[in-house]
């Protein structure tokens, strides 16, 4: 399949946040795969789209540390995630204790690989061996969330596993697994890659900790904690491996520069620009709003010289699109360097409207874009963003869209058009159920075994 395909099936759907909870939903004890049975382990639920999340953040890992450039920023997004919630507990999910073991195995792993994928300097350390060791290391670990994700598939209840959420997570498997197995034949992927991964993880170690190493003492204190965790990995619970992992990393960890723009500056607030922010115009027009880095573009720097990549069909997208929809950029960027990226990308003006750092809701590490402060009928209204936390508010009206880094033959945007024209078209009521019909064909689609479930898709004429 190509990367195209890939990307395509990825972003054309709308993902709608689901929290599988037998906490908060009413199911409790639906299923007796997932229903807790202690006390202690009654609160447990999983968050689908944080799955979704931690699986981009796993590639994007993969890509900067192929380019040489920081993964601090996706460091942080996958500690600052799974410190959240209840990913790091997955096995508490099944009963049997080897399911179980495997998991727990596999999640430690995974927070040992990306420590050290973050703590190691390998560009001034100009050691091509352990920068390979460390790429397979991050590929087996995604390989490895992968296999994990399939696996809380096959234990979803049945009134889970159509929610949109879900639907992503298959067409994220479906996609991008490589080594695909029954569903009984999982574990035992588990429990090879899980034996691969402590080799690689070892491997690494050992190259940096023998004495003629050019490792900083800082990094030789990571590694030193990572080789007791994989040697001991019995005696670890995931917690503990993490909180130890922490520790040594807050205390001797200096986080390199920020690599992406929306978060080089994010210590430069800005007050919180009044709404709503867009005047008034005629109650029937489609909005769509558009992210800007990583969505349309991808800014990179180059000594002092700043930079940007525009994403392959850009320009034909926002042409076809501004005919049919009233377009808006809003980004998490600053006014400044925006209006100079979208001078440059929309002579035409296909864009209609800017919205800046100021009109996103500061939550966190996150500019939230909160569309119902734009000043338009919610039902008219589609976001198309790389990350699914700047459109948590509103999760019906996205449709989350895979990162564009560097891929020239990348196709997302050109291949969101027919769905998008065929929804203001249409002329449905209300954008939400038009992009639920759409997952929904997609899943069918998934389900007969299509290889490109994204294309032909349509609508009822009321939807
Ligand atoms: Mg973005």
């Amino acid at each position: 399949m190509s990367k195209n395909v890939k990307s395509a099936l990825v972003s054309s759907k709308a993902p709608k946040p689901t929290t599988f909870s037998n906490e908060r939903s009413s199911h409790h004890s639906v299923n007796p795969d997932l229903a807790s049975t202690s006390p202690t382990t009654s609160k447990f639920y999983i968050n689908l789209q944080d799955l979704v999340n931690l699986e981009e953040i796993l590639s994007g890992l993969i890509i900067v540390f192929q380019q040489d450039k920081s993964a601090s920023y996706e460091i942080e997004r996958w500690w600052k995630i799974t410190d959240e919630n209840s990913i790091v507990r997955i096995d508490n999910l099944f009963q049997k204790e080897e399911v179980k073991e495997c998991l727990r195995e596999a999640i430690i792993l995974e927070a040992v690989g990306v420590s050290l994928s973050g703590f190691l300097d390998y560009s001034a350390l100009g050691n091509v061996e352990t920068k390979l060791a460390i790429n397979d290391l991050l590929e087996l670990i995604h390989e490895n969330f992968l296999v994990i994700i399939d696996i809380v598939l096959h234990r979803l209840p049945n009134h889970c596993s159509t929610n949109s959420w879900a639907v992503t997570l298959q067409a994220i498997t479906f996609t991008k697994r490589k080594n695909k197995c029954s569903k009984y034949e999982n574990i035992n992927v588990l429990l090879s890659q899980n034996e691969l991964i402590k080799g690689k993880i070892q491997d690494v170690a050992k190259e940096h900790t023998n004495p003629g190493a050019m490792t900083s003492r800082t990094a030789r204190f990571l590694l030193y904690t990572t080789i007791q965790i994989v040697k001991d990995i019995e005696s670890f619970e995931v917690l503990g491996a993490r909180e130890l992992l922490r520790t040594v990393i807050n205390e001797y960890y200096e986080p390199p520069a920020l690599n992406t723009t929306e978060s080089i500056d994010s210590d430069i607030e800005i007050p919180l620009a009044e709404a709503p922010y867009l005047p008034e115009t005629e109650e029937d027009i489609y909005t769509l709003v558009l992210d800007l880095d990583e969505t349309l573009i991808h800014y990179y720097e180059d000594g002092d010289e700043g930079g940007f990549l525009i994403r392959p069909g850009c320009q034909e997208f926002l042409e076809e699109v501004s005919k049919l929809y009233e377009v808006i950029v809003f980004t998490a960027g600053l006014q400044e360097y925006a209006d100079w990226v979208l001078d440059q990308i929309d002579p035409h003006r296909f864009i209609s409207y800017r919205l800046y750092r100021q009109h996103g809701l500061p939550t966190g590490n996150f500019y939230t874009k909160d569309l119902s402060r734009l000043g338009r009928n919610i039902e008219r209204v589609i976001i198309v963003d790389n990350m699914a936390e700047n459109f948590r508010m509103q999760p019906d009206n996205g449709i989350l869209i895979r990162t564009f880094i560097d891929d020239m033959t990348d196709n997302a945007l050109l291949e969101l058009l027919p769905l998008l024209k065929e929804i203001a078209l249409k002329k449905g009521r209300d954008v939400r159920k038009a992009l639920k019909s759409f997952r929904d064909q997609m899943m069918r689609a998934i389900a007969r075994g299509d290889s490109s479930p994204h294309l032909n898709l349509h609508l009822e004429d009321d939807f």
